[in-house]
């Protein structure tokens, strides 16, 4: 779920990474703690909808076939992860109350 916010940049490192000897369990981890960090960054700028296009949405809160909240950015999102509405409550896990 990039839609059209797309670094072709980070994507070429990432593709480097991937083809170093790195566990892809690792690799993945790595990568979604960096769109976590670029989302949240984002967030803080007021870029809401681009900020959950980025969120990895790795914590999902919601019944299965139904919408759901995320715990990392708080958008409502489709089960697909569509974004339904980005951000609503960014209290959430990760991102904490300043
Ligand atoms: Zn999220």
């Amino acid at each position: 779920m990039d839609g059209d916010w797309f670094d072709p940049e980070a994507v070429a490192a990432e593709r480097l990474d991937a083809d170093q000897e790195m566990g892809e369990l690792e690799a993945a981890g790595r990568h979604a703690a960096r769109r976590l960090t670029r989302a949240r960054v984002l967030f803080e700028a007021g870029r809401l909808m681009e900020a959950a296009q980025t969120c990895p949405h790795g914590w999902r809160q919601g019944l299965p076939g139904e919408k759901s909240r995320c715990l990392d950015c708080g958008s409502l999102l489709g089960w697909s992860g569509k974004v339904l509405a980005p951000c609503e409550m960014p209290t959430a896990r990760s991102w904490g109350a300043r």
